[in-house]
């Protein structure tokens, strides 16, 4: 079992390197594994070594068409269309089950697509686990309404599944990514088609055989691998979805939103930021220095609420960048199923031209890197985790998603300042304030401009809390007590009596 003997790259778990040999390109459609149509298929790479790790099948508009009838039967008469909200939540839970039971295959084929360090990997796994059966509780908490109406009447509201969701993820985290979109999507009764990003398709895959597994019945979980356009647009654009729900760029974001007007599909956002992290003179300064890594340098910065613009108070500041700069050299770069690493690649070659296109932009604009601010030589599409200094928040490295371990350290003079440039951005996904005057943190908090404020922490989700964007970083909210009311409609009975 030594790791010395295994090279970079490949699979150390027996049970994942046999599932990656034995795997035909396919797609999941009515609980059966098909090629595309079109016998098309596209490779997905390693990150770590730059090497093809697997061939997907590349789905088209035909695929999802097959797709879209498929759910579409799933949700007006199959087995599923008769199941009451207790037998989705027993399947969700089986689900889950399964997930957990396979965490750590999942995590080494997460890691292995993404990147993304083995342990950050069964880490995300825990928390997609988590949320599953908080959505499988769920099912049984949608409830209608009666109306105060008319004694002449008994009127009453029911909330009903909306039809089919076509689920568009990001490959940032894909497993997690994959259940926020299938656990609540399911929980509330619909059908669905999953697509994962071309970058890393794989565990969705497995996902989807764990679905089966789990005893999904035919056509209510579709999972369909391609590209943005073809795979990505036809969903967008396919008059038998009823809803989508999209989480990605802002650029992409738009484009569906377009896409979707054929329709008028329900349309949910989740899109990127470029989140304020506001540290403050009389605040936990170990607690405020370990987050405020952890904010920019978890999977290598590919992370959607990323603290990328660290507000520090003026007169502390020259001390926090030297006391994070030592913070981040202890951040072990390298492969990312290597026990002792901390910080994998970047998830893809595309990345890794814009991330280290953003660390020349930088330096050009005037900044002062203070800890990194390169790419490493070699295979893979490593970078060194940087500080920024010196940056003003109107440079573009300030107002630009970087997604990639790229912190741009900014001062401020007092909370007014802080909440000023703190919400001069077009984005507005999440802000973290770290301070021990409980009254400031409050005002800040209530100040900023975002879905999600942290306060002296960072980083933490519960499906119990509602998450989504306020700006360009989204529409509508997903989680939450509130959850369903973006997986449902609304229906108004009247009887008269
Ligand atoms: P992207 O928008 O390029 O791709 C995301 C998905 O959209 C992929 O599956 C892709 O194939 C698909 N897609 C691309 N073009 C499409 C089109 N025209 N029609 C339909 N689908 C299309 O995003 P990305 O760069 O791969 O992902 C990173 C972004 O995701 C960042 O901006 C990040 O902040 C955001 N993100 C947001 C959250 C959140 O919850 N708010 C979470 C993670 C990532």
């Amino acid at each position: 079992t030594s790791t010395s003997t295994v090279q970079l790259g490949q699979a150390r778990n027996p049970k994942v390197a046999a599932w990656l040999d034995g795997r035909k390109p396919s797609l999941l459609i009515n609980n059966e594994w098909v090629p595309a149509q079109s016998g098309k298929t596209f490779d997905t790479v390693n990150p770590a070594t730059e090497q093809v790790l697997a061939v997907a099948a590349e789905a088209a508009a035909a695929d999802v068409d097959a797709a879209v009838k498929a759910a579409g039967a799933a949700f007006t008469e199959g087995p599923w269309s008769k199941m009451g909200p207790a037998q989705r939540a027993r399947l969700l839970r089986a689900f889950a089950a399964l997930i957990e039971e396979n965490t750590d295959e999942l995590a080494e084929l997460e890691s292995l697509d993404n990147g993304m360090t083995f342990a950050t990997a069964q880490a995300f796994i825990g928390v997609a686990v988590e949320s599953m059966y908080y959505f499988a509780g769920a099912a049984q908490q949608i409830f209608g309404q009666t109306s105060p109406s008319a004694p002449t009447n008994f009127n009453y509201v029911l909330r009903e599944p909306i039809g089919v969701v076509g689920a568009i993820i990001p490959w940032n985290a894909p497993i997690t990514a994959a259940v926020w979109k299938i656990a609540p999507i399911l929980a509330a009764g619909n059908t669905m088609i999953l697509k994962p990003a071309e970058q890393t398709p794989l565990t969705a895959l497995r996902l989807g055989e764990l679905a089966i597994e789990a005893g999904l019945p035919a056509g209510v979980l579709n999972i369909l691998t391609g590209f943005g356009p073809g795979a990505g647009s036809a969903i967008a654009e396919h008059p038998q979805i009823d809803k989508i729900t999209f989480t990605g760029s802002v650029q992409t974001g738009r484009t569906i939103l377009r896409a979707s007007t054929g329709n008028l599909k329900r349309v949910t956002l989740e899109l990127g930021g470029k989140s304020p992290n506001i540290v403050f003179p009389d605040a936990d300064m170990e607690g405020a220095l370990a987050n405020s890594l952890a904010g920019f340098a978890t999977i290598s910065g590919q992370v959607c609420v990323a603290g990328t613009r660290l507000f520090v108070q003026r007169d502390i500041k020259d001390e926090f960048v030297e006391n994070l700069s030592a913070y981040a050299a202890g951040i072990k770069v390298g492969d990312p199923l290597d026990p002792e690493t901390t910080m994998g690649p970047l998830a893809s070659r595309e990345q890794y031209e814009r991330v280290t296109g953003y660390l020349d932009l930088g330096k050009s604009e005037g900044a002062v890197a203070a800890s990194g601010g390169n790419a490493i030589d070699g295979k893979g599409y490593f970078v060194q985790p940087t500080i920024f200094d010196g940056v003003d928040n109107s440079m573009r490295i300030a107002q630009e998603e970087i997604f990639g371990p790229v912190v741009s350290v900014i001062p401020f003079t007092d909370e007014y300042d802080a909440v000023l440039q703190g919400n001069d951005t077009t984005y507005g996904l999440a802000a973290a304030v770290w301070t021990r005057d409980v009254s400031r943190a409050h005002q800040v908090a209530r100040q900023i401009k975002a879905g999600t404020v942290w306060i002296n922490t960072f980083l933490e989700l519960d499906p119990t809390m509602p998450f989504g964007g306020y700006k360009e970083s989204g529409l509508g909210r997903e989680f939450g007590a509130n959850w369903y009311q973006h997986y449902t409609e609304e229906k108004s009975v009247f009887l008269k009596l």
